[in-house]
C-alpha cells in the first residue's frame, strides 16, 4: 500500500534519429533490436507516433513543451514556452536533464526547469564537474565568435557573403574530417560522454542520490551521425572505411549533393546506423536492469521515444531536416510503469501528447498553453478520426540558425505541414509543391496521389488551415503563408499543383 501512495518517478529517455522501421518490433528484418523489441512488450505501445518535426530542436522542444514548433514566431528555443521540467519542479520533483547536445543546450535555454543539466558544454547543479573549466571557457569563446560574427555578418553584401561561405564550407569539411577520425582514433566510447554506456553511469550515479520524487530526461546521440560503432558491435567493416563513408556523407550533406551519394557507400552507412542502433539498445537494456536492481522501477514511469527518424535517400537526401516524410517523422514511442497495461495502440498520436500524459500519470493539473492531450484511457477516447500535425521551417540546413546569438527559429516562408491520418499523409509546402500520400497501399510515399484524390487533399488542407489559425497566425497568416492558394489550386487548378 505504501508503495502505491508513494509520489512516482519518470525516466524520459529520447533516442537521436531512431526512426520506427528500424526496429523489430515495427517490423525491421534485421534483428537489431531484441532487447527494445521484449522490452515493448511490457507496457504501452504506440505504433503509429509522430515527431512535431524533423530535427532536434523543434522535436524535443515540442516533447518538452506540448506545444508546436510554429508557435511563438517559430522560436524553438526554450525562451518563452513552460517546459515540463518546470511545472514538475513547481510540483516538487527533482529534475534532472542529459542532453549533451548542442542545439538542447543552456545557451537555447533547455536547462530552464532542471535542477542538474548537463549538455557538454555548461553543467548547472548537483554534477560531478567533468572538465568542465575547459568546456565552459570554450564554451564562451563559441558563443563570443557567434555574436561577433552576427554583426560581422550584417557589413558584407550578398556576393561577398557567397564567397565568405564558400570558404567557410571547405573548412568547415576539412574540420568535419579532423574531428571524425579524431573520434574514431581515440575511441569514441570513452571520450565523449554523448555515448551509451557513458550516458548511464551519469544517469545512474546521478539517480542513486537523487531526493524522489524525480523527473530525468536524457538523450542518446549514438544514433547520430557519425556512425562509429564500436568493434564488438561492427561486423564486415573496418574503421578506415568506417571513417571515409561518414565523411563523404557529411561532404555530401554540406555541398547539397546527397542525391549522388553512391549506393554502395548508401548501403555501408546505412549499415552502421543499424549497429548504432544494436549499440544502444544493449545499452538501453542494461540501464533497465541497473534501475531494476536498484529498485526504482515499482515506482518509476519509464519512456522512451525517438527525437525524429533520420534519410537513406529515400527521399532525395540523407540524414534529418527539411522533409517531413514517414522515415522522418514516425518514431517509437513506449510508456512502462506501476499500472500501465500490456496493450498496443495503432492510432496515430503526437510528441505533443507526452508531457501531459507524464502529468496524467503523475495526477498534476495540465497548466493552460500546453496543447496535447493525455495518451491514458480518457485522453485517447475521441481520436478514431483526428490526424497528427508535423512541422518544419527550413528550405536549407542551418536556415533556423541565421538569426540572432541564443535564438533558433523557423522560417515561416519555408513553411511545410504534414497533416498525417490512419490512411494518409498531407504534405503542406508553402511554395505550393503539396503532396498527398496512401499510407496503406504506399508506406514509403513514392506516389503523390494528390491529383487523383483532390477531395481528401482539400479536406486534409482545411485541416491545416484549422491548425495553423490555432497555433498562431491569427490575422498574419495570410500574407506568408499560401494556403489560401493551395486550396484555390486543387478546386479550380489544372495538372499538378
Ligand atoms: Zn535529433
Amino acid at each position: 500500500m505504501e508503495s502505491s501512495k508513494k509520489k512516482k518517478n519518470v525516466i524520459l529517455l529520447t533516442v537521436e534519429c531512431l526512426r520506427a522501421d528500424r526496429i523489430g518490433t515495427f517490423g525491421y528484418e534485421k534483428k537489431t533490436t531484441p532487447n527494445l523489441d521484449e522490452l515493448f512488450k511490457r507496457g504501452l505501445l504506440f505504433s503509429r507516433a509522430y515527431s512535431a518535426s524533423s530535427w532536434t530542436a523543434p522535436c524535443i522542444n515540442a516533447l518538452l513543451t506540448s506545444t508546436y514548433p510554429f508557435m511563438y514566431d517559430g522560436d524553438v528555443t526554450m525562451n518563452k514556452r513552460t517546459s515540463i521540467a518546470e511545472v514538475l519542479r513547481n510540483n516538487g520533483y527533482t529534475t534532472i536533464g542529459l542532453p549533451f547536445h548542442a542545439y538542447l543546450s543552456s545557451f537555447f535555454g533547455y536547462d530552464k526547469g532542471f535542477d542538474t543539466f548537463k549538455d557538454g558544454i555548461k553543467e548547472k547543479g548537483n554534477t560531478k564537474e567533468i572538465d568542465s573549466n575547459s568546456e565552459a571557457l570554450k564554451y564562451k569563446i563559441r558563443r563570443y565568435i557567434r555574436m561577433k560574427f552576427y554583426k560581422f555578418d550584417k557589413l558584407f553584401s550578398a556576393k561577398e557573403k557567397s564567397i565568405l561561405y564558400k570558404i567557410w564550407t571547405s573548412v568547415k569539411i576539412l574540420r568535419i574530417g579532423l574531428v571524425i577520425s579524431k573520434i574514431a582514433l581515440l575511441d569514441k566510447r570513452k571520450k565523449y560522454p554523448k555515448m551509451g554506456e557513458r550516458l548511464n553511469k551519469e544517469i545512474l550515479s546521478l539517480l542513486k542520490n537523487a531526493h524522489q520524487p524525480f523527473f530525468l530526461w536524457a538523450h542518446y546521440l549514438d544514433t547520430h551521425p557519425p556512425f562509429l560503432p564500436p568493434k564488438n558491435f561492427s561486423r564486415d567493416i573496418g574503421m578506415l572505411s568506417k571513417i571515409i563513408v561518414n565523411v563523404k556523407q557529411r561532404i555530401a550533406m554540406f555541398e547539397n549533393k546527397e542525391d549522388a551519394f553512391k549506393p554502395k557507400d548508401l548501403e555501408k552507412l546505412s549499415n552502421l546506423f543499424d549497429m548504432e542502433v544494436e549499440y544502444l539498445d544493449f545499452w538501453i537494456k542494461n540501464l533497465m536492469g541497473e534501475l531494476d536492481y536498484l529498485g526504482l522501477l515499482k515506482d518509476t514511469y519509464v519512456i522512451i521515444t525517438a527525437d525524429h527518424g533520420t534519410q537513406f535517400l529515400e527521399h532525395g537526401r540523407i540524414h534529418n531536416e527539411l522533409e517531413l516524410y514517414q522515415e522522418l517523422v514516425h518514431v517509437p514511442l513506449f510508456i512502462m510503469g506501476p499500472g500501465i497495461p500490456c496493450k498496443e495502440i495503432e492510432l496515430p498520436v503526437s510528441h505533443i501528447d507526452v508531457s501531459p500524459t507524464i502529468l496524467d500519470l503523475l495526477n498534476i493539473n495540465k497548466p493552460m498553453g500546453l496543447l496535447g492531450k493525455s495518451l491514458l484511457n480518457n485522453g485517447m477516447n475521441d481520436r478514431g478520426g483526428i490526424g497528427v500535425f508535423c512541422e518544419e521551417g527550413q528550405s536549407e540546413r542551418g536556415e533556423a540558425f541565421q538569426t540572432e546569438p541564443g535564438i533558433i527559429k523557423l522560417n515561416k516562408e519555408s513553411m511545410k505541414i504534414a497533416y498525417i491520418t490512419k490512411n494518409r499523409s498531407y504534405i503542406f509546402r508553402n511554395n505550393g509543391e503539396d503532396e498527398l500520400y496512401d499510407l496503406i497501399k504506399d508506406p514509403r510515399e513514392r506516389n503523390n496521389i494528390i491529383n487523383e484524390e483532390r477531395e481528401m487533399a482539400e479536406k486534409c488542407l482545411e485541416k491545416i488551415k484549422e491548425h495553423l489559425k490555432e497555433i498562431t497566425y491569427k490575422g498574419k497568416s495570410k500574407e506568408i503563408v499560401n494556403i489560401k492558394r493551395a486550396i484555390k489550386k486543387l478546386r479550380y487548378g489544372k495538372g499538378r499543383i
